[in-house]
């Protein structure tokens, strides 16, 4: 029995060493300390993680920024013609 209580509280204190040990994952900008958005601090462009503040691209100067801001603008080139199509379709009812 003695044995047990000794193991249970090695146990213990490894557990609270590990938790002190842990670090907060903090923002990927350099200068940036605060902690990172877990949900939606990845950015699928760089796959990097960062804090609320800097996980758009244009706020992080996003390496990959030039393909970010091609494709935006491809999607509302699309969309421009989807809304032309419809304006036209309603003025000829
Ligand atoms: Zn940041
Ligand atoms: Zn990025």
């Amino acid at each position: 029995m003695a044995d047990i209580t000794v193991n249970n509280n090695s146990i213990e204190k490894n557990t609270e060493k590990k938790k002190k040990k842990k670090k907060t994952p903090r923002c990927s900008l350099d200068g940036c300390n605060k902690p990172q958005s877990i949900i939606v601090g990845n950015c699928k462009w760089c796959n990097q993680h960062f804090c609320n503040t800097h996980r758009l691209p244009e706020s992080h100067c996003c390496m990959k920024l030039n393909d970010c801001k091609d494709s935006a603008f491809n999607i509302n080139q699309n969309k421009l013609e989807k809304e032309k199509t419809v304006c036209r379709k309603v003025g000829i009812i």
